[in-house]
């Protein structure tokens, strides 16, 4: 068993999609980056990563790199899920926390695990996916950003 531990932050910008956790949120602005933007999936991205000692999603997926421009995060999950198996890896269970003050999204968790799911092959029920708010403080307080902490347990397979 190894650990891994992925973090990632995003600005919120007005006229943005909002793509988080492999959905779209109807809200009035979104995730800014090269990509979609999804820090819930690059959060866990890294902390996948991490857990192999494969380096970080900068290192896979350049932001100078066009091919990753606007793409759809679930790729590079997918990319990253087949990256551990080539090495020997299965995901055990993931935990993540998404931090943000607007809008609530408790009732899009179930859809997020659901659609993490599918990308990786891993039972909805080693999916963990919580949220909360920064109690107005600071730049998420203040609407002007998200991130998203995740930590995930990953076993080397005997053949
Ligand atoms: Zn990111």
């Amino acid at each position: 068993m190894r650990i891994g531990f992925g973090f990632d932050i995003h600005q919120l910008r007005e006229g943005l999609d909002f793509w988080l956790g492999g959905i779209k949120i109807p809200y009035e602005k979104g995730s800014y980056g090269h990509s979609d933007a999804d820090v819930l999936i690059h959060a866990i991205c890294d902390a996948l990563l991490g857990a192999a000692n494969l380096g970080d999603i900068g290192k896979h997926f350049p932001d100078s790199d066009p091919r990753f421009k606007n793409i759809d995060s679930k790729v590079l999950l997918k990319e990253v899920d087949s990256l551990l198996k080539k090495n020997g890896y299965s995901i055990n269970n993931i935990d993540s926390t998404i931090c943000l003050q607007e809008p609530k999204i408790e009732k899009y968790i179930n859809e997020m695990q659901k659609t993490l799911s599918h990308c990786i092959s891993l039972d909805q029920e080693n999916i963990s996916i919580k949220a909360t708010t920064s109690e107005k403080l600071g730049f998420i307080g203040k609407k002007e950003g998200v991130s998203a902490y995740a930590v995930v347990l990953i076993k080397k397979n005997n053949f």
